[in-house]
């Protein structure tokens, strides 16, 4: 607003236009083809030049002051002037005059607010050929779908997903992301197109669906209100198979699982991936999507927060964030399955109950371990007890809000198992002498790290050194999440791309690795919206 004044020479109150009137750049086109006379032009250019003069000092001297208008700027100056200003403010600035309205047909203006603010590298020359303009690319692509950019998770009732829709030369592409085959969790992500939106011809941006192997075909994207859009499918013979179900199902298991048919005869896997694969093709014609953000980071979280993949047993790799509330870390699920659906907080990290494991030999044994981990659920249960009592006495104190700092989370308010009792029984004062949670307590870069005898593992391959351990609880339930319940278990910090978690009572092991992928437009606009986010992602499935 304050650039537009300066640029018409004339304040809001002088009769800026675009303070009257908003238009979107798609809209400029129709405002091209209005009738070029304007009224207030010759009022505004005099207004343009009295301003100018006016910095000179009025009446200060003799001679009049050199006029200097806007509008008696060369044109390539106006150009390279304009270019610099936001895409969505230069439909107003077409208001002003004739002038400028011609100036901004140049399509070099449109060319550079496409690479700025939507990072188009393309070389937008070749559009010549096809009669599509800069201008046309910006308003009709860029700007109309600007609100479905970004990291999104789709409604496949408890499997959920990850997209990421993209710019992508000249199209805007939505992307579904995979994790790896299982049980390689260090493998990169693997995705595939489900849309894409282009520019064909000038009149208005084409959008395809990409699904199934027989090529881009019509769809249709539906922006259903603020962070949630929906695609639709047009032409769902595409997605079928010359060879029925039974190819698709054979393709869909090679793609999906890495597996053959043969392959998984033997498993008890089997149903979970049929149903699985029964589920998710009745969503091939219709999808609806919510925005999912990255979880914002903070100097004191114990790694940086982010995407992990991570082993599910028989559920195959499934897609958790991670992310730092105060005192608790927590696992969320952006992909799920019939037991733990996605949206939900698959593990909980009690950043202020770290557990001291003991000598290797030692961990060998389940029920050491078990032992252990028990002892720690009861410390964590007291603390509640004592909580709960405290704030029925002391009502109304203040809540500790989720930033405040953090009491040395990492430091272990327990002392185990061998000295117990032996530890500070002033944690605080243990903390505030205690060295930085990037500097593990014990020697070196770790300690050996080996699973219990009797523990499963999908992956053998997992770190043999850790970083530290605390308590944390695990969700399980029956199929068709039945019966939740939150229950005991180690977090392993390995190194800061890779952690595990010991699910006692289920006697298994989950690895998780980072997602190396970068995302774009993909932040939380602050931290509560994220909390937003997670909050109502977990209402859907729950
Ligand atoms: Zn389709």
């Amino acid at each position: 607003m304050a650039v537009c004044a300066r640029l018409c020479g004339v304040g809001p109150s002088r009769g800026c236009r675009r303070r009257q009137q908003r238009r979107g750049p798609a809209e400029t086109a129709a405002a091209d083809s209005e009738p070029d006379t304007d009224p207030e032009e010759e009022r505004i250019e005099a207004g343009a030049a009295a301003l100018a003069g006016a910095g000179g000092g009025r009446g200060a001297g003799p001679s009049p002051p050199p006029r200097c208008s806007l509008l008696e700027l060369p044109p390539e100056l106006l150009v390279e002037i304009f270019a610099s200003l936001p895409g969505t403010d230069l439909p107003s600035l077409a208001q002003v005059c004739t002038k400028f309205r011609r100036i901004l047909h140049t399509d070099t203006i449109w060319r550079r607010r496409c690479r700025e603010e939507y990072g188009v590298c393309e070389n937008l020359r070749k559009l010549d050929i096809t009669g599509v303009s800069c201008r046309d690319v910006y308003a009709k692509l860029l700007h109309r779908y600007r609100h479905i950019l970004g990291l999104w998770q789709p409604d496949i009732g408890p499997y959920g997903g990850l997209l990421n829709v993209v710019v992508d030369g000249l199209f805007i592409i939505g992307w579904m992301y995979l994790p790896p085959h299982d049980p390689h969790v260090d493998d990169p992500m693997r995705f595939k197109p489900l849309f894409r939106v282009h520019l064909m011809e000038r009149k208005s941006a084409t959008v395809e669906c990409m699904y199934g192997h027989r090529g881009p075909h019509n769809g249709h994207i539906q922006i259903v209100k603020k962070d949630e859009f929906s695609t639709k499918c047009n032409q769902t013979d595409h997605h079928r198979m010359s060879g029925g179900r039974q190819e698709e199902f054979r393709t869909w298991l090679r793609e999906e699982w890495g597996r053959t048919l043969e392959d998984i005869f033997h498993e008890h896997m089997q149903e979970l991936i049929l149903m699985k694969f029964i589920y998710t093709s009745q969503y091939d014609n219709c999808l609806t999507y919510r925005r999912i953000y990255l979880p914002p980071s903070h100097p004191d979280d114990l790694i940086r927060p982010g995407l992990f993949k991570g082993t599910y047993g028989s559920h195959g790799l499934e897609i958790v964030m991670l992310s730092f509330h105060g005192k608790r870390a927590r696992g969320t699920k952006i992909t799920g399955d019939p037991n733990i659906p996605a949206g939900q907080q698959t593990v909980e990290i009690d950043l202020m109950h770290r557990i001291q494991l003991p000598d290797v030999e030692s961990l060998r044994s389940f029920n050491e371990l078990s032992r252990i981990v028990l002892e720690v659920r009861e410390q964590v249960r007291q603390e509640q007890q004592q909580r709960e009592d405290g704030a029925e006495d002391g009502e109304g104190r203040a809540p500790q809000s989720p930033r405040e700092p953090q009491r040395g989370p990492a430091q272990p308010s327990v002392e185990l198992p061998a000295e117990k009792g032996g530890g500070p029984a002033d944690g605080e004062a243990a903390a505030a002498a205690a060295p930085a949670p990037e500097q593990p307590a014990q020697s070196g870069q770790g300690q050996p790290f080996v699973l219990p005898v009797g523990v499963s593992s999908r992956n053998e391959d997992y770190p043999r050194t850790c970083r530290m351990c605390f308590y944390g609880t695990g969700l399980i339930a029956g199929h068709g999440f039945t019966s939740p319940e939150r229950t005991p278990g180690v977090f392993i910090l390995f190194d800061e791309d890779r952690f595990g978690f010991i699910w006692l009572e289920l006697k298994s092991f989950s690895l998780y690795s980072r997602v190396r992928a970068t995302f774009r437009n993909a932040e939380a606009p602050s931290p509560q919206a994220f909390e937003e986010m997670l909050k109502n992602i977990q209402s859907l499935t729950s």
